[in-house]
């Protein structure tokens, strides 16, 4: 039985494959079939009953519960190592439902000071509209961290690596920081997912993601995933997600990602591969200012991402050109290459098949004010490169003649 094993000692792959998938119970059906349904027929007035009182197990109405999305639900709690899982309709909608599910008025959250720029209006602008408290930190210090607990602190909520500027937080040394206390340790592990890091197994208690990225990997689906205790999900689910802000995910998408994540392992490899070399090329060019990857030797966190990311770090990478290249600014260096760079397309995004590449300050983050990009060092002329599953020498040979053209 897959469900068992899923919970089982078997490695990263076996379990992406097999976890909550057993054959489908009507036809026999290998690939799970897409429930496309908003309502469940009852046998007769007695069953309804049953079935929401409880008494009977069974599904009632796609928004609580779906035979197509809690197959994806129980893949992706076997994947990240957790109790309980909880899929959502984006990113922002995992985002959100964790906080509606475990916050509430007077509660203070720590929250990482560069996370995506959405997430920072949702806790800075809408929790705190709710009666929430928050204060932003630099995660990657710990004692800063430390300094800004205070004893009504319900939450401490972070990326990493972070988006764009790939810094790195130590989760154990959170977790530590926290111990005994009442606070959730939350991670967006958006950007590094498994098989490159297990937040809940450093400590975590709840990790999110936006399943937009490396989960589904094709670029073809909006989607968000939370994964934690059966307690926490079950007070997200119910609070949050199913009830009040209704941000489910559809059948079909739960059918696309559950097919995508039986190659996660084996894109992950490739996506952090390609980022690596393209990092180690970049960080070669005398035209380049600096290359933000967790997997160089020559980056500020190295030594710690090499201990929590399982040796694969991530797939996506940030630079910046020189000043005054031909007379250029940085960030006009940096438009030549992006504009002629053949393979990757100018797009936000990431972890597809196809690499893309995107400038922060006039992009993903165009709403975070000027004085936070400089505390968050992210720079006019950083451009944000997601490696996509190209041939490693076709890319490393695309950016080569785009930046002949410099
Ligand atoms: N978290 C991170 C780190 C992201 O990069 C994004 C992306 O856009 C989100 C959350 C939000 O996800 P979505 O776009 O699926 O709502």
């Amino acid at each position: 039985d897959m469900e068992e094993m899923s919970t089982s000692n078997v490695g990263f792959m076996t379990r992406a494959i097999h976890a909550g998938q057993d054959p489908d119970p009507t036809y026999g059906s290998l690939a799970t079939p897409i429930y496309q349904t908003s309502t469940f027929c009852f046998d007769d007035v007695q069953d309804g009953i049953d079935k929401f009182n409880g008494t009977k197990s069974g599904y009632v109405y796609s928004r609580g519960g779906n035979p197509t999305v809690n197959t994806l639900e129980k893949k992706l709690a076997a994947i990240e190592g957790g109790e309980a899982c909880v899929v959502t309709g984006s990113g922002m909608g995992a985002v959100g439902s964790v906080m509606l599910g475990i916050l509430r008025a007077g509660d203070h959250v720590v929250y990482g000071n560069c996370v995506y720029g959405c997430t920072d209006v949702v806790i800075h602008e809408m929790l705190t509209r709710f009666g929430v408290e928050v204060t932003p930190v630099d995660t990657t210090d710990l004692e800063s961290v430390s300094a800004a607990i205070r004893p009504n602190t319900r939450m401490i909520y972070f990326e990493t690596p972070t988006n764009p500027t790939m810094r790195v937080t130590d989760i154990a040394g959170i977790k530590r920081l926290v111990d005994g206390k009442d606070i959730k340790v939350v991670v967006d592990n958006t950007f590094a997912p498994p098989p490159i890091q297990y937040p809940l197994a450093c400590g975590a208690d709840i990790v999110l993601h936006s399943m937009t990225k490396y989960l589904n990997g094709h670029g073809d689906v909006i989607g968000g995933a939370i994964i934690g205790s059966s307690e926490d999900i079950g007070n997200i689910k119910t609070y949050a997600s199913t009830k009040i802000s209704g941000s489910i995910l559809s059948p079909i998408d739960a059918f696309l990602v559950i097919r995508g994540l039986q190659t996660l392992g084996l894109r992950i490899q490739r996506h952090c591969e390609n980022a690596y070399r393209l990092a180690r090329w970049l960080e070669d060019q005398p035209m380049v200012e600096r290359v933000m990857y967790p997997g160089l030797e020559s980056f500020c966190d190295y030594e710690l991402a090499k201990k929590q990311m399982n040796g694969l770090y991530t797939g996506m990478l940030s630079f910046e050109l020189k000043e005054g290249i031909k007379g250029r600014s940085s960030f006009e260096s940096g438009r030549v290459v992006a504009d002629n760079l053949k393979l990757a397309h100018v797009a936000v995004s990431l972890g597809d098949p196809a690499s893309l590449i995107e400038n922060p300050v006039t992009m993903t983050h165009n709403n975070v004010p000027a004085e936070e990009l400089e505390h968050m060092d992210i720079t006019p002329g950083l451009f944000r490169f997601s490696a996509g599953l190209e041939d490693t020498d076709d890319l490393i040979a695309d950016f080569s003649q785009a930046f002949s053209l410099l």
